[in-house]
């Protein structure tokens, strides 16, 4: 193999602080093997001077409000139609035992995740959200994050493709928002591809959700998924699609970067998954590109063998981990046991710490309903109280 040295000569730069223009980024996110240690080195650099050495999850519990989704991607085991075995929308009672249970197991975040949509296209599902009191999906999960606030938690809700005033309306009660971009090729949206039949997969339409939340000032969570049959250089164009939101509005709290897993009986069952080589070497390209600030999440359940790998690329983040409830988008991926992660960070030179689903560069008045602080506020102190006592005990 020839030694890559334009990746080498673009990573030198990049590591002195230079950034990363279209041009070489579309050569990292390609660069030979014999220049990935040096590639991730450079990453590593990055994201200790804006980060340190300390990585971040949150506690929480994972509320699939309902598994009905108007949209069919062709990776998806989450999703329903009404009548499915396992279709689920949680009735109130259940939303009220989960919140309380997960506070007891010293959870802070309520993660509301569901399917897009479902009333625009299932009346059984219209008509259960008129049991409920309600007209729309978005109503009720309004009410789910109510009921998980008053049990000591907060909200973050991803409940797909959400119009300005649905933000609005879900503004109040949660303390961040996410929507993944996922990529922002409109190829993936062709016949055959894995978006064909998902409407609120186009990426014009995720773009300008984004936009729109960071005018409205939601701290916000997006990200790209990998391996689902875009090019080296799409991911590269979602990165830099991200970032130019950030830079027009200030509100992405983080980024992640999440490695497509393959599942029985969806068209991508037999699809190959992202290698370990391969997921690094784009996480390592997102922190050159989007700089030592911006917290950069690899979920820890969906790469168990390769977390060290992943530190040194350049995360800062592992995301949501739940003590109470599994990954119900990826339900064949446990989570990791947070003291057996805690040693694997500690082993790398890293400290483990919890966090809030809100990051707190953005605890302020700015992005934070003032209904919301004084529960943040609560929430960061029994953090900082349990860090005290972890020290103390080490
Ligand atoms: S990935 Fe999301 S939008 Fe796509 S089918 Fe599954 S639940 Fe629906």
């Amino acid at each position: 193999m020839v030694f890559d040295r334009d990746s080498a000569h673009i990573i030198a730069g990049a590591a002195r602080g230079a950034g990363l223009t279209l041009p070489d980024a579309y050569a990292l996110v390609r660069c030979n093997d014999d220049v990935l240690p040096m590639l991730l080195a450079a990453a590593g650099a990055v994201r200790d001077r804006g980060k340190g050495r300390t990585v971040t999850y949150s506690r929480k519990v994972f509320l699939p409000i309902t598994n009905l989704c108007r949209d069919r991607c062709s990776y998806c085991t989450f999703r329903k139609d009404p009548g499915d075995p396992g279709a689920w929308t949680m009735t109130r009672a259940e939303i009220t035992e989960w919140v309380a249970r997960a506070r007891r197991q010293g959870c802070k975040e309520a993660l509301m995740c569901l399917g897009d949509r479902p009333e625009a296209v299932f009346p059984s599902h219209r008509e259960t959200l008129r049991a409920l009191g309600h007209d729309s999906t978005i109503a009720y999960v309004r009410e789910a994050c109510e009921i998980a606030l008053a049990a000591g938690l907060l909200p973050h809700t991803n409940a797909g493709l959400l119009t300005s005033e649905e933000m609005r309306l879900l503004r109040p009660v949660n303390a961040s928002l996410g929507l993944m971009l996922e990529n922002v090729s409109p190829r993936l949206r062709a016949r055959g591809m894995p978006h064909q039949h998902a409407p609120d997969k186009e990426p014009a339409r995720r773009l300008a959700m984004i936009a729109e939340a960071g005018r409205l000032h939601i701290p916000f969570t997006t990200g790209i998924l990998l391996g689902i049959g875009e090019t080296q250089e799409e991911r590269v164009d979602s990165l830099f699609a991200i970032a130019d939101l950030h830079a027009a509005y200030g509100h992405i709290q983080e980024v992640i970067l999440q490695n497509f897993r393959s599942k029985p009986a969806t068209p991508m069952a037999t699809a190959p998954e992202p290698g370990a080589a391969d997921l690094a070497r784009t996480i390592a390209v997102a922190r050159l590109l989007l700089g030592p600030d911006v917290n950069i999440q690899a979920p820890p359940n969906l790469s168990p063998s390769n977390h060290r790998l992943l530190l040194r690329a350049g995360i800062n983040d592992w995301g949501g981990i739940s003590p109470v409830s599994s990954d119900y988008v990826n339900p064949e991926a446990a989570w990791p046991v947070i003291s057996t992660l805690a040693r694997t960070c500690a082993e790398e030179g890293f400290v483990l710490r919890e966090r809030l689903t809100i990051y707190p560069e953005y605890v302020h008045p700015q992005y934070l309903d003032p209904d919301l602080a004084t529960l943040v506020d609560r929430l960061a102190e029994v953090i900082r109280t349990e860090d005290v006592h972890a020290d103390g005990a080490h």
